[in-house]
């Protein structure tokens, strides 16, 4: 019988759980993806910034709250040897408010446009689409409570989207501002009270924590509770309903297609005012899946210590999912160019050469592909011809004693015999 092996003996040579290494399509098309985004985002007025994988704790357990998912159940945690509490963040709004304030862009004009890419990690149960370490691009504008900021971090969303070929659909709801919220909360726990004995033992402890959770339960109990519960749309004030409807006004004049969704409350706690989601519905319009989301988090920074209000709008893409759902082709990346010479070396000779004859073509920005370890020339010509390159360097121990390169056009078979410094004046003449 063998030893019984440890669980972590029998993974070690598997990625972790929930993780997993990104190659071939998937590696380009989230550069590529990132590209466009950047590009996009760019283009509206947003600038790049690199946020930390590490956080300190606290950074989420008040900017996003404890209560919430995220928080309570899903931060990768650890203690460095210093004694510091950091978390892998699971998310980077709280981070990006952070950034501002720790570097005081709050004396900059205002708003501050923003946007970072990257890896976040959530201790979620892994399934389609759902990993524990996967990828979002952001937007933050902050820094103005202005509702056209509103407008412009949806557009922008939607405009990176629409690049993967899909339809795309805007859901949007209305939180309210704090007042309203905080008179909602206290109706909506009162409601809840009076039905207490009707509602499952786990939501009645949420209640406590984010009763806004309670809305959103799965449980059966609690769902025909819902029924009948508080909705905050009769909740909002003049103000609210203001800024909402200037929201959906420029969405309308942007032509972003939206659905209004009161149900819409999104996880996290600091929410205020418009929330959206992004989603995308499968070809017989069954199933949707969430491509991003995001809102207004005016009561973030106060939150999280700072002593000012600092009103601001944002939103995450997924980029994971963004790339599952793309159509072919959507984002491929600058790197990633059609090669249009293949380079075929034989001997030894020929091959210590040929370094400078790819950086002549690399300095020119040719596209070049060769296999530098291979020694037959039949073979090389054969994969050249299988992938579709339409010419080969040819480059033996004749040519590298000469000095010169046979260029092939590999449709006509027609070779022509051109000096290595002539190369790259020859290649332009080319089609
Ligand atoms: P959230 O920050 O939860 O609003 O997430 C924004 C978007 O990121 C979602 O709409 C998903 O597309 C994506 N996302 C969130 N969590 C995950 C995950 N665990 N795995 C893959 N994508 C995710």
């Amino acid at each position: 019988m063998s030893p019984k092996k440890s669980k972590s003996q029998k993974n070690i040579l598997q990625a972790p759980k929930g993780m997993r290494d990104l190659l071939d399509d998937p590696f380009y098309m989230k550069q590529g993806f990132y590209e466009k985004a950047q590009e996009i985002a760019e283009y509206y007025g947003f600038s790049g910034i690199e946020l930390p994988i590490l956080e300190h704790e606290e950074i989420f357990t008040k900017g996003v709250g404890d209560g919430t998912d995220i928080v309570d159940k899903e931060m990768y945690s650890l203690k460095t040897k210093g004694g510091d509490h950091l978390v892998m963040r699971p998310e980077g709004t709280a981070a990006a408010m952070r950034a501002y304030i720790e570097h005081g862009m709050g004396a900059l004009p205002q708003p501050v446009f923003i946007y970072y890419d990257g890896p976040f990690f959530r201790h979620e149960r892994p399934q389609k689409g759902r990993y524990r370490q996967f990828y979002q691009f952001g937007l933050e504008i902050i820094g103005s409570p202005k509702a056209v900021l509103d407008a412009i971090t949806i557009q922008t969303g939607y405009q990176i989207l629409k690049e993967s070929g899909k339809d795309i659909s805007v859901k949007i709801n209305t939180l309210g501002d704090t007042e309203v919220r905080k008179e909602y909360l206290r109706e909506l726990k009162s409601f809840y009270k009076k039905h207490k004995n009707s509602i499952s033992q786990k939501d009645l402890k949420r209640l406590e924590t984010n009763p806004l959770r309670v809305l959103d339960s799965k449980e059966a109990d609690t769902i025909a509770v819902n029924e009948d519960a508080p909705t905050l749309i009769e909740t909002l004030n003049k103000e609210s309903k203001k800024h909402f409807k200037q929201v959906l006004e420029y969405l309308d004049a942007a032509h972003i297609p939206y659905e209004i969704d009161n149900t819409l409350v999104r996880g996290l706690d600091y929410y205020a005012h418009t929330v959206f989601e992004y989603v995308t519905y499968s070809e017989d319009g069954e199933t949707s899946l969430a491509l991003g989301g995001g809102g207004r988090y005016d009561g973030l920074a106060k939150v999280m210590g700072h002593t000012k209000d600092v009103p601001a709008v944002g939103l995450a893409l997924g980029v994971d999912r963004i790339i599952e759902i793309a159509k072919e082709g959507s984002f491929n990346p600058k790197i990633r160019k059609k090669p249009k010479f293949f380079f075929i070396q034989i001997g030894y000779e020929a091959k210590a050469k040929a370094f400078d004859i790819i950086e002549i073509m690399r300095k020119k920005r040719y596209p070049l592909k060769h296999s530098l370890s291979k020694n037959n020339l039949g073979k090389q010509l054969a994969k050249a011809e299988e992938s579709g390159i339409p010419y080969a360097l040819i480059f033996g121990k004749k040519e590298a004693i000469d000095g010169t390169v046979i260029v092939r056009d590999m449709r006509t078979r027609k070779q022509k015999t051109v000096d290595i410094p002539k190369l790259a004046d020859y290649i332009k003449t080319l089609k």
